[in-house]
């Protein structure tokens, strides 16, 4: 099962407010986010059943739909249902969450998205980890990328929109063809900004330091491990990395709702242990995101 293309799978997809067989989940052809990326997503992951931080990623759902322009017909209160029954319909427990929502077919067919319908659909299915889980001990590999995250005036940085993913797929690409696991990217300023789907962060003296996320996604992983980290009495610097400090780092590590915390062993040709801040952080971040948050009464 777990090998079978995506698209040729039991179970249910909710679209639209409606449960639809896993098959029958289909776009028409001509679809405006099909062709012009015009679509917002989210990825959440369920342990045991709860949906970490849910509220926080419908919230941005929208948000990002918001700078887009593109209306959503659905609330959050709606969308949180909906991932709950699409867990449910599913008989899942451990799984990643996938919301988008998108520009369907319109009138016309130009660039104006106005006469398009949004879209809305969600999946769920059991993803396992991120990266290859033998990674684990040794740390993924990145090779930076010739490829700049673009500046905020440039692209809508602040959004989870597709448009963004074409850039990180480039990247991983041809990060993959050099023989990393994933790529590196700086931003237009040529400071080190993220990977290409997931936040980084990197300790140097005992130092927890991360890039200030005023340029790409603020994750909500990367919060939670900057407040964990605090709440554990490791100090915190969002700040602009150069690259020729590279070769300082002690640890460095990526964060993601995907990637979770994941250790990084190499950038280029320099090479970093899985240390001891990486492992804490890691572990209390596992623990933290399998914690039910309890609802008030
Ligand atoms: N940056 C990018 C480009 C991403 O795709 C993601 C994953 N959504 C993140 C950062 C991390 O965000 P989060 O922790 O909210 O999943």
């Amino acid at each position: 099962m777990a090998n079978k293309p995506l698209n040729d799978r039991d179970g249910f997809i909710w679209m639209n407010g409606k449960m639809v067989p896993w098959r029958e989940a289909n776009l028409h052809f001509l679809t405006h986010g099909l062709h012009y990326g015009t679509a917002v997503f989210e990825g959440d992951r369920a342990y045991d059943g709860h949906i970490f931080k849910s509220r926080e990623h419908s919230e941005r759902l929208l948000k990002s739909a918001n700078i887009i322009h593109l209306d959503v017909e659905f609330t959050v209160d709606q969308i949180e249902d909906a991932k709950h029954e699409i867990l449910k319909a599913n008989n899942l427990k451990d799984a990643y969450v996938r919301v988008l929502a998108w520009r369907g077919s319109g009138t016309t067919f130009g660039i104006d998205p106005t006469p398009t319908t949004p879209q809305i659909g969600i999946a769920a299915w059991d993803m396992g980890k991120y990266f290859d889980p033998k990674m684990l001990e040794t740390g993924i590999s990145l090779g930076t990328s010739k490829w700049a995250k673009p500046a905020p005036h440039t692209a809508p940085t602040a959004a989870k929109t597709s448009s963004l993913y074409n850039l990180s797929a480039i990247a991983k690409v041809e990060a993959i063809k050099a023989g990393f696991t994933d790529a590196l990217m700086y931003d237009h300023e040529g400071y080190i900004a993220e990977s290409t789907g997931a936040n980084l962060f990197v300790i140097k003296d005992g130092v927890l330091i991360t890039p200030i996320a005023d340029r790409f996604l603020n994750g909500l992983t990367r919060q939670t491990v900057i407040q964990i980290a605090k709440d554990l009495g490791i100090e915190v610097v969002e700040r602009r990395i150069k690259p020729e400090e590279m070769n300082g780092f002690d640890e460095v590590f990526l964060t993601g709702t995907a990637a979770e915390v994941t250790a990084v062993g190499q950038i280029d040709g320099y090479n970093y242990q899985v240390g001891p801040v990486t492992r804490k952080l890691r572990q209390a971040y596992a623990e933290f995101a399998r914690t039910p948050v309890k609802k008030a009464a």
